[in-house]
C-alpha cells in the first residue's frame, strides 16, 4: 500500500486510514507527500505510526516545519503553529523521478516544477491514474503563494493532452484532460488579466477589483473567493514584476 498525501488534521488521515482498513489488510509502506503544504503533510505521523515512510522532495525537509508557518500568516494560531513544528520530516527524499514497485504493480514519481519548487507527481501507469498533488486543482483557485504560473503552465502542459488519464487533483474532484486544459486557461486568463491591469498601471486593490470580475465572468462554474482572488492577483503580479518570493533550499 502506498498513500499520496496526507491531509492536514490527523483526524482525517485516520478516517482515511479507517477506509483503507475497510478495503485491504495489506501493510501501508508509503507515504508519498506531492509538496510540503501543511494540507498535504499534516497528518503524516498517523501513517508512519502505522509504519509508513515518509517520501518527498528534497527540499521538503528544510521547509515542511518552517514554510508552513508563513502559509497561514495572520490565520496561523498557537495551536497550529505548535503543530507545524513537531511536523514529522520526510525519511526518504529525492530530485530525480523514482519508480516505486508494489508486488507487480509500478508506480512513478515525478519530480516537476511549478506549485512550491519541491514538488512530485505519481503515476499509476497500468491504471492510467495520475495523482497531480497541487499541480492540477479542479474548479478552484490554486494558491500562488510559492509557485511559478510559468513553469507550472509548462509542467501541465502535456497532461492537457492525456485523454484517457484520470487525473487526482490536490484540490477538487477526480478531473479529466478537459479539467487540466479548464486549470491552464484559468492560469492563462489570470495572466492576462493581471498584465493588462499592470499595463494600466493598476495596483493593490484597484488591480483586483479589476480583474476579479473578469476572472469570475470568464470561469462561472468555479467557486472564486474574495480572498483567494486577491491573493492570486497579487502573487501573479509580483511574478510578472519579477518580484515573486519562492522557497529557497535549505541546507540538510
Ligand atoms: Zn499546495
Amino acid at each position: 500500500m502506498l498513500v499520496i498525501d496526507a491531509f492536514f488534521y490527523p483526524e482525517a488521515t485516520k478516517a482515511l486510514m479507517a477506509e483503507i482498513r475497510r478495503l485491504t489488510p495489506k501493510p501501508i509502506r508509503y507515504v508519498i507527500n506531492t509538496h510540503y503544504h501543511a494540507d498535504h503533510t499534516g497528518g503524516d505521523q498517523v501513517l508512519r505510526d502505522a509504519g509508513a515512510v515518509i517520501v518527498a522532495h528534497k527540499n521538503v525537509r528544510g521547509w515542511v516545519r518552517v514554510n508552513n508557518i508563513n502559509l497561514f500568516g495572520d490565520r496561523i494560531t498557537p495551536e497550529i503553529r505548535a503543530r507545524i513544528e513537531a511536523l514529522p520530516l520526510p525519511d526518504l527524499v529525492t530530485d530525480h523521478d523514482l519508480t516505486v514497485w508494489l508486488g507487480s504493480r509500478k508506480v512513478v514519481v515525478r519530480t516537476v516544477l511549478g506549485h512550491t519548487g519541491g514538488d512530485l507527481i505519481v503515476a499509476v501507469p497500468d491504471a492510467k491514474v495520475l495523482f497531480t498533488g497541487d499541480m492540477l486543482w479542479r474548479k478552484v483557485p490554486p494558491n500562488l503563494i510559492d509557485g511559478s504560473v510559468k513553469e507550472w503552465l509548462a509542467t501541465d502542459a502535456p497532461f492537457a493532452a492525456m485523454a484517457k488519464t484520470r487525473f487526482v487533483p490536490g484540490h477538487g474532484e477526480v478531473a479529466s484532460a478537459r479539467d487540466v486544459q479548464d486549470f491552464r486557461a484559468y492560469l492563462i486568463d489570470l495572466r492576462r488579466l493581471v498584465g493588462e491591469g499592470r499595463q494600466a498601471k493598476l495596483e493593490g486593490d484597484t488591480l483586483v477589483k479589476f480583474v476579479a470580475p473578469k476572472m469570475r465572468a470568464l470561469h462561472p462554474d468555479w467557486t472564486i473567493s474574495d480572498r483567494a482572488i486577491a491573493a492570486e492577483v497579487k502573487y501573479m503580479a509580483a511574478e510578472l514584476a519579477g518580484t515573486k518570493q519562492r522557497p529557497v533550499p535549505r541546507p540538510d
